[in-house]
């Protein structure tokens, strides 16, 4: 996995890039709370560590910022032992764990797996995508989508019902330096309708003059129809 480390002290934030190296996942560091924000809404890593306590923008408020930006990447807090009231601000906001500082690299490595475990499989209905094999199924059907497919696919699927726009889904997707006016996301789009809508409402919902949105809710009319 590509991991974002989040921490402004030099010596913990290398010995933890270190242990998750050694692991085998490669990791980043970004050493204040505006870089690691940037960072992490490039859509470049699977995980993200964040630190709370930071110069710039601290931990909460770049925690904050990722999910009003629609943002589902997995969060795990680094808190001092002092910090128990940001804890549970930080897990209203949407992170997906804690961790206590100080702590061995094995129990972060066992809550990076237990997070990864629960984030890895989405469902909506007969549609299932599996994070970490890349594989995706319609029922019993195996359904096999670019890399550029099973991204957008993935990212409207984490957030259902919310509304991304073109210029989101582009700068997730593909990154940035494209035209916002590019047709990129609407080719692919209709790709992934292509394989995945059978009879009855889009899986994907076009929100006329804004963008996109996950429905759910196709999937479970489908399934009930079958
Ligand atoms: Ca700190």
């Amino acid at each position: 996995m590509n991991i974002l480390i989040v921490e402004d002290e030099e010596k913990i934030a290398r010995n933890v890039c270190a242990g998750l190296e050694e692991s085998g996942h490669e990791a980043v560091i970004a050493d204040n709370g505006n870089e690691g924000l940037a960072k992490a809404l490039s859509g470049d890593f699977d995980l993200v560590l964040l630190d709370v306590m930071l110069p710039g923008r601290d931990g909460l408020s770049v925690l904050k910022a990722l999910r009003e930006d629609g943002n589902a990447v997995p969060v795990i807090l680094l808190t001092a032992l002092s910090e128990g009231a940001q804890r549970v601000e930080g897990l209203e906001l949407g992170a997906d764990d804690y961790v206590t500082k100080p702590y061995f690299i094995d129990e972060l490595l066992a809550r990076i797996n237990a997070v990864t475990r629960r984030n890895s499989v989405l469902h909506a209905g007969p549609l299932m995508l599996n994070l970490v094999t890349r594989e995706a199924r319609y029922g019993d059907e195996k359904i096999f989508f670019a890399p550029r497919e099973f991204r957008l696919l993935e990212y409207l699927m984490r957030s259902p019902g919310k509304v991304f726009t073109r210029s989101q889904l582009l700068k997730y997707v593909w990154g940035y330096g494209f035209d916002p006016q590019t047709s990129l996301v609407k080719v692919c789009v209709r790709r992934i309708r292509e394989k995945i809508d059978r009879d009855g409402d889009s899986f994907i919902q076009t929100v006329r003059n804004t963008g996109y949105r996950f429905n759910a809710e196709a999937g479970r009319c489908q399934a009930r129809s079958n």
